[in-house]
């Protein structure tokens, strides 16, 4: 039978929680019989001993970093296995199957990949070609690439299991939740996979296409329930939307504040739903959400627009009034640095942050994030290409642009030091990333001082995000 198949998952990075994308396929491989062990790289050494044994590694990469991490981890376990089947899975293992395939992988899985992942262990378990396979409790799904045969992600809808933790390192390894200058134990649950919007810059895009799954309310409490026994005193929905399925999540919401009214949890929405689902906020903030993540991007419409966000900075105010309003903290994601950002759209970015006195939501990893253009991206979609576009640079899993403005590329890097330097103290941060905008614009710095006794920062998670 399949149970001596010895099957190693390893995870890369994810954004410092315990990883669901080993969690999920641990619960299916080891319902249908076989060994599994799960290891996350990111709060574990290599390990050495069950990649010299495993029959078959799987790799997941569910975003740009974890893929680096993945790429290094998968040449130092071919080189100490060279028999294992070799395997990515994940968002970003589809978007850069070519060069995978071509460098190192034996396979790719990509979309809802659990079920290709079991086709694939019992097709390698049963010594059979890999070649077409079918995963077969999605009927006739192809959707295991391979050197000689290209799939397309699988999306189709799994009949979800209760995540297996149990031998996931515990809570303590992993980001807290910060509130009141306390830190506590966080979980990290999803709802929901995919995602209904089709915003030109995101990796959901190419692989779900405007599709999203929901995830059967009772699994979600079982998670949920199983990290509360934990320890987890915070909830994190790691949903690309979590409002896409909007009864649903006020459904499970007020499931867990029933069982559980003294945890909290964040959730992260666009704000086109902000706006549109303004009357849940109260209610969310009485079910115990203490924060929410918004993907804003940008102050300039013209850059919205070029990144299909469906909303305008007009509208991003107006979600600010209704977050605040409810008592929640927001937290905006940023992508500062794209082609269409000028000098000047990047001041008023900082201006902005600075009158909505937003400089503690904001950390400041985020004012340096740059637009990342991976294979099959919707920003490639346009048939005139370009003159800021270069070509692929496929070893590093993105296309190379340059800024029209040299000043930005510029800037650019020193935000990055300077982000990468910092020291904590928020304000601090921001003035020294003003200084060097400013400096560059050869404007002077607009006169400001940093509070004087500034507010305690806002309830968060220990990692910064991002991708
Ligand atoms: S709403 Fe968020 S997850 Fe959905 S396509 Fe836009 S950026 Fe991606």
């Amino acid at each position: 039978m399949v149970a001596k198949q010895q099957i190693l998952l390893l995870a890369c990075y994810e954004l410092g929680h315990q990883p669901l994308s080993l969690a999920w396929p641990t619960a299916v491989l080891r319902q249908n019989g076989f060994a599994v062990t799960a290891v996350d790289l990111s709060v574990s050494p290599f390990p050495q001993e069950a990649v010299e044994t495993a029959d078959l590694i799987a790799i997941a990469v569910p975003m740009h970093t974890a893929l680096r991490l993945g790429v290094t981890a998968a040449r130092q376990a071919r080189q100490a296995n060279p028999q294992a089947h070799l395997c990515f899975y994940g968002l970003y293992a589809w978007l850069n199957a070519d060069y995978l395939l071509a460098e190192i992988a034996d396979s790719v899985i990509a979309g809802e990949y659990e079920a290709p992942l079991l086709a694939l262990a019992q097709k390698l378990a049963q010594g059979k070609s890999v070649e077409g396979i079918t995963a077969t409790s999605t009927g006739s799904v192809q959707a295991v690439s391979t050197p000689t045969h290209r799939a397309t992600p699988n999306i189709s809808r799994l009949d979800f299991p209760l995540p297996d933790r149990q031998t996931l390192p515990g809570l303590d390894q992993y980001a807290r939740y910060m509130v009141d200058g306390e830190a506590h134990l966080a979980g990290y649950v999803e709802s929901s996979r995919g995602c209904l919007h089709t915003c030109r810059h995101c990796p959901v895009v190419p692989v779900y296409n405007g599709r999203f799954f929901i995830i059967p309310q009772e699994t979600v409490l079982a998670d949920i329930r199983q990290q509360v026994a934990a320890g987890a005193r915070h909830i994190s929905f790691g949903d690309p939307d979590f409002l896409n399925g909007p009864g649903h999540a006020l459904n499970i919401t007020r499931a867990l504040h029933r069982e559980f009214p003294d945890v909290t949890f964040d959730f992260t929405t666009k704000v086109e739903h902000i706006l549109e689902k303004r009357h849940f906020f109260p209610e969310l903030a009485n079910l115990g959400c203490s924060f929410v993540i918004s993907a804003f991007e940008a102050v300039s419409d013209e850059v919205l627009a070029h990144l299909d966000k469906g909303h305008t900075v007009a509208d991003m105010e107006e979600a600010l009034a209704i977050v605040a309003e409810a008592g929640m903290a927001i937290q905006p994601t940023w992508v500062a640095f794209t082609p269409w950002t000028s000098l000047d759209d990047y001041l008023d970015l900082l201006t902005w942050i600075r009158d909505q006195n937003l400089i503690q939501y904001v950390p400041a990893v985020q004012l340096a994030v740059r637009l990342l253009i991976p294979p099959h991206s919707a920003l490639l979609e346009n048939s005139c290409v370009p003159d800021w576009l270069g070509p692929l640079d496929a070893a590093n899993f993105t296309y190379i642009w340059t800024h029209p403005d040299p000043l930005m590329d510029q800037l650019h890097q020193q935000v990055t030091q300077l982000a990468q330097a910092g020291n904590g103290d928020a304000y601090a941060t921001f003035a020294a990333i003003e200084q060097a905008a400013y400096g560059l614009a050869q404007k002077p710095r607009p006169v400001w001082h940093k509070p004087l006794f500034p507010d305690l920062p806002p309830p968060r998670l220990s990692e910064d995000w991002f991708c």
